[in-house]
């Protein structure tokens, strides 16, 4: 796997849906016959075939996996967290002590179980 491969495995929501629309407005469906209301979807011309429509998430948007939009953003992404890797590791090694002390403080609740 190279760079992009690893970034996409990543950032890639789980599943497949037979339809979805992209943050950029592209509509894609997927191609497969075995979907009754697929018809439908073809109907519209400016859908676009795909063999399974996935999906990725950059700075909370959702992009479909097959449209090129969301390149440039992978590359700004990508360039961001190779350039600020140990800054960003420190963050979450910060947030992690910062969350179980938060949970520890928390008392634990008592069922009384008569
Ligand atoms: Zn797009």
């Amino acid at each position: 796997m190279d760079k992009k491969d690893n970034f996409i495995s990543a950032f890639t929501i789980g599943g497949s849906s037979i339809y979805e629309e992209c943050e950029c407005g592209k509509k894609y469906y997927e191609d497969t016959k075995s979907v009754d209301n697929l018809k439908d979807l073809k109907v519209d011309s400016n859908a676009f075939e795909s063999s399974g429509v996935e999906r990725i998430s950059l700075n909370s948007k959702d992009y479909v996996l097959e449209c090129d939009c969301w390149n440039e953003k992978m590359e700004s992404v990508m360039n961001f967290l190779d350039f600020n890797a140990v800054s960003i590791a420190e963050y979450l090694n910060s947030e992690r002590e910062r969350k179980v002390k938060e949970a520890n403080e928390i008392k634990p609740i008592v069922l009384d179980k008569n």
